[in-house]
């Protein structure tokens, strides 16, 4: 088969869809690569690097999407990418189609085949192609709160670990799925008192387990994050109510029970937030201030690490997109009924049901 892995070309995405290792596994079963020119710069790799794997290097985003069957990419497209994608083609990337119309009824135009990566489902109903994201974001949290606790970026001016004869910083953390799990395993790393919630038992127990003394569980409830947002430095939010809005933990009149200079990290805005006060930012303008509170709420943590981000996806992704290349989309997602749950829309049909009812389509 021929693969195409294009330049991403949304704004700030570093990212790239496959790196010179995926190349050369693809090569390896004899199928043909074209990278698009500099496609993997942003995530630290030459194109001499995919050259050496094996690949072939075009100069044109036209040129891959019209030499290629399948395409591997990281984001969704965006409308400059639309009229590239055309009915032969597979292509296997992010959609979150039911976030956007115009994506939609551009794919359903172009009769491709899209697979993508946020429906692919492990038998346990977790999402394994996310997975990394939430593990980056999750620990990136801590990094990021400990930078805004600064005095200068308007913080509390508490180290996170303390020192000798001074008591550690106090985190908050609201979730304890992948984001909280990975935020905890972190702040608690620094030397911070950790709080861990959750509403889910299972994960409040399998935290106690596996994390040190100084990382205590609680019960998610309102009357207990009141009682805690008192005292705590950093604040991070990492619930998910699969596929609903995130619920409103920290509201508006909560912020004025904080300290000023507390920093608040909402992984979960790509949800709508879990704090009512949470409005999207971007990597150049991450964080702003309400009422003393530093609020930190980019939505596309991941793409500031692009080196690791990309690394991280695509060991997930690769062993996915050999199976779609040695079998073809059809026979791979018959015998791989997790992959054929990122069947999104074929041949001009959407296939998989939240996604018209997203739009109150009928199927
Ligand atoms: P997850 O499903 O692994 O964990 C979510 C946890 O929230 C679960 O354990 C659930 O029980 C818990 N929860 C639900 N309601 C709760 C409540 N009322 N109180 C406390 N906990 C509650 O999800 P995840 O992979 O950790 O992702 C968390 C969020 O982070 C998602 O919204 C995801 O989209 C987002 N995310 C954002 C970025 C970013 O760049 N901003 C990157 C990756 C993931």
């Amino acid at each position: 088969m021929k693969i195409g892995v294009p330049k991403e070309i949304k704004n700030n995405e570093n990212r790239v869809g496959m790196t010179p290792a995926g190349v050369f596994e693809l090569t390896k079963n004899k199928h043909i690569v074209y990278v698009q020119k500099d496609a993997g710069f942003g995530s630290g790799f030459l194109d001499l690097d995919y050259i050496n794997a094996g690949g072939i290097i075009l100069d044109t985003i036209e040129d891959v999407y019209a030499s290629s069957d399948m395409i591997v990419k990281v984001k969704e497209p965006i409308a400059e990418e639309y009229p590239l994608i055309q009915s032969h083609h597979v292509v296997f990337t992010y959609f979150h189609f039911a976030s956007s119309e115009p994506l939609t009824k551009a794919m359903l135009k172009s009769k491709a085949v899209c697979i993508a990566y946020e429906t692919v489902e492990d038998k346990d109903g977790s999402l394994p192609l996310l997975t990394p994201m939430s593990e980056v974001a999750g620990r990136m949290a801590i990094q990021q709160g400990a930078k805004y606790l600064e005095k200068p970026i308007k913080g509390r001016g508490v180290l996170l670990g303390g020192v000798p004869g001074v008591p550690p910083g106090r985190v908050l953390i609201l979730g304890a799925g992948v984001v909280g799990i990975q935020a905890a395993k972190m702040a608690a790393g620094l030397g911070a008192h950790v709080t861990v919630m959750d509403i889910n038992m299972k994960q409040l127990r399998y935290v106690n387990d596996v994390m040190p003394s100084h990382v205590v569980t609680e019960f998610s409830s309102e009357y207990n994050i009141r009682k805690r947002i008192k005292d705590h430095d950093l604040i991070v939010g990492g619930v998910l109510l699969k596929g609903a809005k995130a619920p409103k933990l920290i509201t508006r009149d909560m912020l004025k029970d904080m300290r000023p200079g507390t920093v608040l990290v909402d992984v979960a805005v790509d949800q709508g937030g879990c704090m009512e006060t949470t409005k999207a930012t971007t990597h150049e303008d991450p964080t702003y201030i309400i009422d003393d509170v530093v609020h930190y709420c980019v939505a596309n943590m991941p793409g500031a690490v692009p080196y690791t981000s990309t690394l991280a996806l695509t060991n997930v992704t690769l062993p996915y997109v050999l199976r779609l290349a040695n079998q073809g989309w059809e026979k791979a997602c018959e015998k791989d009924e997790m992959l054929a749950k990122g069947l999104n829309i074929v041949n001009g049909r959407i296939v998989y049901e939240e996604i018209a009812e997203a739009f109150n389509w009928s199927v």
